[in-house]
């Protein structure tokens, strides 16, 4: 007999879209997907409410007029974000959050916070308005094991940021460890996304027996005690936990180089994966909480109403190992197993 379920359709709440010959390439691999938040990491960053404006028009524009996926801007705070900015471009509907990096935490991040105090009065406003901050919680401090480092961030930076802060709700971005697991479960007004890879990979993935730079991203993949933590949360039904694909592709030269670029790229195959990981998990009835109704509850959105449906069939989902963009090809994410979950999308 085969195996279906039918979910409301999934939301991606961490998601790059990146610009140009890129974006182009990428944008329809999330149109199963029904919003999107868009990481505004780009060269330069998307820092005020005008950039994300046309940035928006721009993933629009690659979408084209069949592809359903609404983009959820997010804008970029530097120490120098103004805050009436913010706030008008909330009230006008053309921002869902804001995404605060440490300076050089990740991709594109230089123009992140050092100084969190310059930092405070954007933060205050938000709270007082009720728009989330996501955080890239990882410390940059050189002296921090980077395997370390989310765990240091929650001590440094986002417990003080959240005491000071009272009524901030915040994000959690891509968690990694059970520290971060352990301190969202244990806390209010406060949300934690969970990439696909990191349910899929730890550690060893990227370093043993050879490096393999397409399982490499930040936060690094750690040891599997931590996999297996992420997991577990994922599938408990707490709706502080949901999906943040951070579907994140480079060029594959930029991927395999002496220094190689952080990111993996699952828009492709994110919901077959999910599914056999949930499968695995004896959890299947509480995919849909994490890929559909979390995330929209944390957002204060309401869950969509058309629907997906993934069945299980006996021969594998064809997905590419790798798409063309521009001149350049990405590699897709492979989790290391065939994919017998199909997405059927009526859309
Ligand atoms: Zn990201």
């Amino acid at each position: 007999m085969t195996k279906s379920v039918t979910l409301r359709r999934p939301d991606d709440w961490h998601l790059h879209l990146r610009d140009g010959a890129m974006l182009q390439a990428v944008a329809s691999f999330s149109s199963h997907f029904g919003r999107a938040i868009i990481m505004p990491n780009l060269v330069p960053p998307v820092v005020t409410g005008a950039q994300a404006a046309a940035y928006r028009d721009r993933i629009r524009a690659a979408l084209g007029p069949k592809m359903t996926l609404r983009p959820l801007m997010t804008l970029y705070l530097t120490e120098t974000t103004d805050p009436a900015d913010v706030l008008a471009a909330h009230a006008a509907g053309i921002i869902a959050a804001v995404k605060l990096y440490p300076a050089g935490a990740t991709t594109n991040s230089a123009s992140g916070v050092r100084d969190f105090d310059k930092v405070r009065g954007v933060l205050e406003a938000m709270a007082q308005a009720g728009i989330p901050l996501c955080f890239h919680g990882e410390v940059t401090d050189p002296a921090v094991d980077i395997f370390d480092r989310e765990a240091a961030f929650i001590d440094r930076v986002l417990d003080p940021i959240r005491r000071a802060t009272p009524g901030l709700r915040v994000v959690m971005e891509h968690i990694t460890t059970s520290d971060g697991v352990d301190y969202v479960a244990g806390n209010d007004d406060i949300g934690a996304t969970i990439t696909t890879h990191h349910l899929v990979i730890n550690r060893n993935h990227i370093l043993a027996g050879g490096i393999r730079p397409h399982y490499y991203c930040l936060p690094v993949a750690k040891r599997e005690t931590h996999r297996l933590a992420l997991r577990r949360a994922a599938v408990s039904g707490d709706a502080r936990f949901f999906l943040g694909t951070d579907s994140a592709p480079h060029p594959d030269h930029a991927k395999e180089s002496a220094c190689g670029c952080a990111g993996c790229f699952t828009a492709p195959n994110t919901m077959s994966i999910l599914a056999q990981v949930f499968e695995d998990e004896g959890a299947l009835d509480r995919l849909e909480g994490f890929t559909a109704l979390n995330g929209a509850a944390f957002y204060g959105m309401k869950p969509n109403q058309d629907r997906i449906r993934l069945v299980r069939r006996d021969t594998p989902a064809a997905y590419p190992t790798h798409i063309p963009a521009g001149d350049e090809t990405v590699t897709v994410f492979d989790p290391g197993f065939p994919l017998y979950w199909h997405v059927e999308d009526p859309a």
